[in-house]
């Protein structure tokens, strides 16, 4: 028997504007209220030479420019922050213009890059300074080689801007108080050797060229590392990462020497049939404003196919509506969502790491509000070198003391992989077990047991 459906018209009814605020980006000279820039004209903040001579690099300077828009006591706040920071200071003027100065607290961008004494939090008992292990898959100085056919290239240790939640906190920006970095390849000499041992394993396909960050490399070096790695005949991938077009997008307009350098290699890539791509890391959507909106039209008629890598930060982006916000804004700009990250577990940014169950259930949500390619991976980076992991792939998640364990059998067989929630987020009778002596080994004993995995290695380490 065969059943007939009648066809009755589904209206869906209209969405309401805030559906639109996505397309909704910051215009004009939005600069101007802070007393710093206040004369500064267009032409002036579009100059990438003028945004980087402003940026402060030091937590004195950044502090003289904000001293007439934020209180004495948020003053005060960031002074001390900065003196316990493990990072270095280096912030563009574009981003400080972003900050929303009549609420600098609870400001995505503040939060990112100006530290508060008050905001931070004791670290979890379990953090360490090179939490991804990177140097214990470094053949040589600026080569991590983690995966079989893909390859972290890291030529350069300096960025545009320097970030509280940075993963290479350990080797990025100049020494501070409390860390001295360990060098990447920051020499042609290091980079030559890196190629070499790059032509020498044939099972690499594809390099990262991160750092530090590739924006502050010159034309004639981004031509040269892509001319060099073009050369390596099994290589089939090149993605030049940078936070660059988040906080200083302008220089992607004003820069044509630095963009014709990309496209060149992008353009040669074409032709010998290798992909060749850029990789940015937004994190809010704030940092898209209409400059972004122009600088990465240009890439977009060059044909540069840009991905972007955000990390889920508490208080920047770890919500529903504005991880959903951010996806969409993203597209928006043709920029194609790739990756959100588990906050690296790093010292001295507790207060920026959200737990495994927050990105479980901002990735659910976010996944069916646009485009399947434009809708990003939650993963979280092991601890440990287990390498990135589907955050819903974990083997075993204790949710109430926030231990949750993950496998990586391609990358590391028969290991565990651990990734804390932070302590502050927990119940008070899962922070009261945390803070008892020979409790904490237990339970994360029995995470692993209930995972069905083994490392005793890593338990005793
Ligand atoms: C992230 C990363 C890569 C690239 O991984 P994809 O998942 O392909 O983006 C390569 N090497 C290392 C060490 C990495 O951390
Ligand atoms: S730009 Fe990237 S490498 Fe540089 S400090 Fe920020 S996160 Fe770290």
């Amino acid at each position: 028997m065969t059943q007939t459906f009648a066809l009755t018209p589904h209206t869906k009814p209209p969405v309401p504007p805030e559906q639109f605020e996505y397309k909704d980006l910051k215009q004009g000279e939005f600069w101007r209220h802070i007393p710093a820039y206040a004369e500064v004209d267009e032409a002036t903040f579009l100059d990438h030479l003028w945004q980087q001579r402003q940026s402060v690099k030091t937590a004195e300077e950044l502090l003289e420019t904000i001293r007439g828009v934020c209180s004495s006591e948020f003053y005060a706040d960031a002074e001390e922050g900065f003196r316990q920071a493990p990072m270095a200071v280096r912030v563009s003027p574009y981003a400080i213009a972003l900050i929303d100065w009549s609420d600098p607290i609870d400001d995505p961008i503040r939060r990112q890059f100006i530290p508060l004494a008050s905001a931070l939090l004791p670290d979890h008992p379990r953090l360490t300074l090179d939490s991804l292990h990177e140097q214990q898959d470094s053949p040589l100085p600026g080569l991590v080689h983690r995966y079989v056919d893909k390859a972290l290239f890291l030529p350069l240790a300096v960025c545009p801007v320097y970030c509280r939640f940075c993963t290479r906190s350990y080797a990025i920006g100049p020494d501070t108080e409390n860390v001295d970095k360990i060098t990447l390849a920051q020499t042609p000499k290091q980079w030559q050797e890196a190629f070499a041992y790059i032509a020498s394993r044939p099972e690499l396909e594809d390099i990262v060229i991160s750092g530090g960050d590739v924006y502050q490399l010159a034309p004639k070096n981004i031509e040269l590392i892509g001319n060099a790695l073009l050369d390596i005949p099994h290589l089939r991938r090149l993605r030049f990462a940078t936070k660059g077009p988040a906080i200083m997008p302008m220089k992607l307009i004003t820069h044509t020497e630095w963009l014709d350098a990309l496209t060149s290699i992008v353009e040669r890539g074409r032709k010998c049939g290798k992909e060749v791509v850029l990789h940015t890391h937004f994190n809010a959507p704030e940092e898209i404003t209409w400059i972004t909106q122009k600088a990465m039209r240009l890439l977009f008629e060059r044909g540069i196919f840009t991905r972007n890598q955000s990390v889920l930060i508490r208080g920047v982006n770890d919500t529903r509506e504005r991880m959903q916000l951010l996806t969409k804004r993203l597209g928006h700009i043709n920029v194609h969502p790739y990756y959100v990250y588990m906050h690296d577990m790093v010292k001295g940014v507790e207060e920026l790491r959200t737990t495994i169950a927050t990105a479980v259930d901002t990735e659910k949500f976010v996944r069916g509000s646009t485009a399947g390619f434009n809708t990003p991976t939650f993963v979280c980076d092991a601890p440990g070198g287990g390498g990135k992991r589907d955050v819903h792939s974990y083997e075993y998640y204790d949710r109430e003391n926030g231990i949750a364990v993950y496998a990586a059998p391609s990358v590391k067989p028969g290991q565990a992989f651990l990734y804390f929630d932070p302590i502050d987020q927990l119940g008070a009778e899962a922070q009261a077990r945390w803070s008892a002596a020979g409790i904490a080994e237990q339970m994360i004993r029995e995470a692993i047991d209930n995972a069905g995995l083994e490392n005793d290695q890593l338990v005793l380490a």
